[in-house]
């Protein structure tokens, strides 16, 4: 440290606003939503947005607003002056975007700023007035023409802060963020218009009065705004509303999560958490549910002062918001496919059911008892040494049946013929009901179990004639996991006759620190002694090998949570697509996955069941719109 800088001195308000800029403005893209802000603050019904070269040259924003009287321009560009509060009472309850009071003393210190400002009045006549300010600096004011409201214009950005300049992205990766930006504001206020524009060529438009959906099918694909749905749930006086798409409608991309909280765009983990967990169970993780979600609080419960450029919150009560939130995307990250309803109900019991099934080698459904660490069946030899061997009909006699009874039967619905039948030739019978059971087809409940497609895929129908393909492994590893749920977290240990040992890593040691009471809760017995873990009681349903592998799989941390080790217990267990399996095998997997809870998906958040009824069917074959 040298002798100089020893002394403390004021800093200059130049300088103290470039330091402020520092945080409201980090680049173009945060002075197009400080200044746009200004124009929703100001009541405008329209807003035009003009950036030249990503924004870096020249922002130019106008507005039809309330305007900004002559005699108060010079302070609009002072710090710390601000129209909107004036008092703690005030900040409150705060309901305009700003409030700080900084962004356009900040923006015209790191910049060539204009700010132009009529007032509209009684005769119509608007007396304009414009205040120019370089770095800082006020160089200019007088009177101006316009007819009414306000015209900023920004220059050189950042010119006279290299360091700052150095960290601009290219034009065009600043347009877009400045664009998203733009686009997240209009999502918030879509009784305002909104124009974008990149030099003469114009880019967005949002016409005042368009629904939040017209909006989001501006920016988002066709495929995910048709899924959207509409949600809006009260709970602890807080209301979320807004738009999202159900599971099956998510997509990769993380960035279509907005958020809003009395109408502000922010990012808040707590919220994002939320909408997670509204979706958790029915998503992979590479998924993202795709939303715009706006929570609508008591300003009193919420803190918007705590972050200089506004884009972040804090709740008073943050679980509050967190159950709301939950709750009201409920509806739409939890839909029932309509296979959950009334069907579990007339489910056989457990092993009775199927129609002429007949006994099962032990160990293949039980596999959570016992649950095959390998691949089950690698080779067509092994896997009939495996399977019960049944008189059932072929994959191929099972699709031309589906066929001739999807097709005659819809057929015959609409009193249409498929091809005209041959002269004399009989007329096929139609068959009673569409839901009759089938013959020699295989019937759990009131599903008729029609065959295997791409030894993967279970075909079945349901009880109103309605086609479903279930997904084999995912099915299977619903089974699987809440009967591993079940079984182990009911906690009791058994004790092993003959203990046996796991390597252990120091850095396992650790973990088992961590995680050892959940362990004993779940009924292992350990004890720790040099490098190796002696395994003293198991939870009762767990072989040695999968307790082994439990273990394992939990000290070495490659799952966060105990959850997540079932997951994939349950998926090493589960049945393997490209598995041939016998109509008793699949009867009996389907029998089960119906009776399991969530079994709409599968414990990694993928769909286990599609489901296609006739109205889809007709659809799917353009018989009607
Ligand atoms: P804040 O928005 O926090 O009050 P700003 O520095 O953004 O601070 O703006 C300062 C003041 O200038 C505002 O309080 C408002 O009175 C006025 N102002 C800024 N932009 C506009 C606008 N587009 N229309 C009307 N008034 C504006
Ligand atoms: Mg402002």
């Amino acid at each position: 440290m040298t002798e100089k800088s020893r002394h403390i001195k004021l800093l200059s308000p130049e300088l103290r606003n470039q330091i402020a800029a520092g945080e409201v403005v980090d680049r173009p893209a945060g002075a197009l939503k400080e200044l746009v802000e200004n124009c929703l603050d100001a009541a405008a019904g329209h807003i035009v947005v003009t950036l030249e070269n990503g924004g870096q040259s020249r922002i130019c924003v106008q507005d039809d607003g309330c305007g900004i009287p002559a005699a108060e321009l010079e302070l609009a560009v002072t710090r710390h002056a601000t129209s909107k509060i004036a008092s703690m009472d005030d900040l409150e309850r705060v309901s305009s975007y700003g409030f700080r009071g900084e962004a356009l003393p900040s923006i015209a210190s790191v910049s060539r700023f204009k700010i132009t400002s009529a007032v509209h009045e009684a005769d119509g006549l608007g007396t304009a007035h414009s205040v120019e300010v370089e770095h800082g600096r006020l160089v200019a004011s007088g009177p101006a023409a316009l007819h009414q409201g306000t015209v900023v214009e920004v220059r050189d950005l950042f010119a006279n802060v290299p360091a700052r300049l150095k960290f601009l992205k290219s034009p065009s990766t600043e347009f877009k963020r400045a664009q998203e930006w733009l686009a997240r504001l209009a999502l918030a206020r879509t009784d305002v218009g909104f124009v974008l524009r990149a030099g003469e060529r114009e880019v967005l438009r949002f016409t005042a009065g368009q629904t939040l959906r017209d909006r989001l099918a501006l920016l988002w694909p066709a495929l995910v705004v048709n899924a959207l749905c509409p949600f809006d749930a009260q709970r602890h006086g807080i209301r979320v509303h807004g738009l999202a798409a159900p599971p099956h409608a998510s997509q990769l991309r993380g960035d279509r999560i907005f958020l809003y909280v009395n109408g502000r765009p922010v990012a808040d983990k707590g919220l994002s958490a939320a909408v997670r967990e509204a979706y958790k169970g029915r998503l992979t993780s590479r998924d993202y549910p795709q939303t715009a979600l706006f929570v609508e609080i008591d300003p009193r419960e919420v803190d918007v002062n705590v972050h200089p450029a506004k884009s972040e919150v804090r709740f008073r009560d943050s679980s509050a918001v967190f159950s709301a939130t939950l709750h009201a995307l409920q509806s739409v990250a939890m839909p029932s496919v309509a296979v959950s309803d009334g069907l579990s109900a007339d489910l056989p019991a457990q092993g009775a059911a199927v129609n002429a099934a007949p006994s099962r080698p032990q160990g293949f459904w039980g596999s959570i008892d016992n649950p095959p660490l390998l691949p089950r069946r690698e080779s067509a030899k092994t896997q009939d040494a495996y399977l019960p061997s049944v008189d059932a009909p072929s994959f191929c006699e099972a699709v031309s049946e589906t066929a001739a009874a999807y097709g005659l039967a819809a057929a015959e619905h609409r009193g249409e013929t498929l091809a005209p039948r041959a002269e004399g030739a009989a007329p096929v019978a139609p068959p009673d009901e569409t839901t009759a059971p089938q013959r020699g087809r295989p019937q759990v409940g009131s599903f008729c179990y029609l065959g295997q497609v791409a030894d993967t895929y279970l075909v079945l129908r349901d009880a109103v004639g309605a086609l479903l393909l279930v997904d084999q492994h995912a099915a299977h590893e619903r089974v699987l996991y809440e009967r591993a749920k079940q079984h182990v977290f009911s906690g009791k240990g058994r004790r092993l006759a003959l203990p046996f040992n796991l390597p252990l890593h120091p850095a396992e040691k650790e973990r088992l620190y961590e995680i050892g009471d959940r362990f004993k809760s779940l009924g292992f017995e350990l004890e720790c002694a040099d490098a190796v873990l002696v395994v003293l009681s198991t939870p009762p349903t767990l072989s040695r090998a999968v307790a082994g592998e439990f273990l394992r799989e939990a000290l070495a941390g490659r799952k966060d949570d105990l959850a997540s080790v079932f997951i994939s217990l349950s998926c090493k267990g589960a049945v393997k697509a490209g598995q041939r399996l016998t109509d008793d095998e699949a009867a009996e997997l389907v029998r089960q996955w119906l009776a399991s809870p969530e079994k709409e998906y599968c414990p990694h958040g993928r769909p286990c069941v599609l489901r296609r009824d006739a109205t889809d069917l007709e659809k799917l074959f353009k018989r009607r719109q």
